[in-house]
């Protein structure tokens, strides 16, 4: 399969672009989502001439309480340079479906960057002024630290939102139609439910009021509700409830033994003893015998390359 395009902090990768010469290489990105990622990286900090080596910027706030990207032993303000690199740099990269951050930079970090008063005291967390805009300019891209790629269900739910984002754009790139909206809503519709059962229904209905001149607006609005639906994360009770939906329509086809088999996995599931993966797992292999082409299809049961391992972590 097509790698999927991402963007990410250069030092991730290894590259020695880091203030003191050094890199925050992570083996987990290289190594394993290599494979299925194109990373595309960017360094910011150096794009804009800052040099390696170099004193780190700092998060300093202004009279207005903004934080500012400030070099402080030369006290250039290098906010807005930071600014214009990211709309000038991430559009002109192949169409990305998703962007990993270096987790407490001053231009790369998502959240909790120290910020400093002028005085040199922290105030407030805050988020780098690259990755700010970024996420301004780009409302609906899958984007994530790598520190918090470590808690298992962000990494699960970040790749996820990836993989279904990416298949969107793939949508659009052909030439999207109303048979198309509603194939894709279809698809998903477990996954929506599992993530936010009011938020799926709210989804069913935009589509429902489709008309040939709305498409382009409808299809705006349902994406930006879609992917804001899956950032939300559902605990064991939200999967357990749609296990429950997709049993209750395999169960006609299934002998007592094997229906008492899925209902006690997803019971053990429900407790914490087994993830998610396991009831998911037997529910597939019953699907390839009982014939349930909607079942069979809904990215709920797959939604990303089964050996990332990612339903183990859920
Ligand atoms: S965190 Fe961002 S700005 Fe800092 S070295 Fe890494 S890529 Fe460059």
């Amino acid at each position: 399969m097509e790698k999927i395009n991402i963007g990410i902090s250069a030092c991730l990768l290894g590259q020695t672009v880091r203030f003191d010469g050094g890199h925050q290489h992570d083996h987990y990105l290289t190594d394993v989502l290599g494979k299925y990622f194109e990373y595309h990286p960017l360094c910011p900090e150096v794009a804009i001439g800052l040099g390696v080596p170099r004193s780190s910027l700092r998060l300093i706030a202004n009279a207005e309480g903004e934080p500012q990207a400030i070099m402080p032993n030369t006290g250039v303000n290098h906010t807005e340079a930071l600014r214009q690199f990211a709309d000038r740099a991430v559009p002109k990269l192949p169409e990305i479906s998703g962007y990993i951050l270096k987790k407490k930079s001053p231009s790369c970090g998502m959240e909790r960057v120290r910020i400093y008063s002028d005085k040199g005291m922290p105030i407030a967390n805050g988020m780098g002024i690259f990755a700010q805009r970024l996420i301004e300019n780009c409302p609906l891209l899958p984007v994530e630290e790598e520190g918090r790629l470590f808690d298992l269900r962000l990494r699960e739910n970040f790749i996820k939102r990836v993989y279904v984002y990416a298949e969107w754009q793939r949508l659009v790139r052909d030439g999207l139609t109303y048979h198309h909206l509603l194939q894709f809503h279809s698809r998903h519709k477990l996954l929506l439910i599992a993530h936010h059962y009011g938020n799926s229904k709210l989804l069913g209905k935009l589509i429902a009021n489709f008309s040939p001149d709305n498409l382009s607006t409808v299809a705006q609005e349902y994406i930006a509700l879609f992917m804001q639906t899956l950032k939300r994360l559902p605990d064991r009770r939200h999967h357990g409830q749609v296990l429950t939906r997709i049993v209750a329509t395999i169960n006609k086809h299934l002998k007592p033994e094997q229906q008492k088999d899925v209902s006690k996995l997803i019971e053990e599931y429900l407790a914490g003893y087994v993830s998610l993966a396991t009831p998911v797992r037997m529910i597939r292999h019953y699907l390839t015998q009982v014939g349930e082409p909607y079942l069979e299809l809904q990215s709920y049961l797959k939604p990303y390359p089964e050996e990332l391992g990612l339903m183990n972590g859920v």
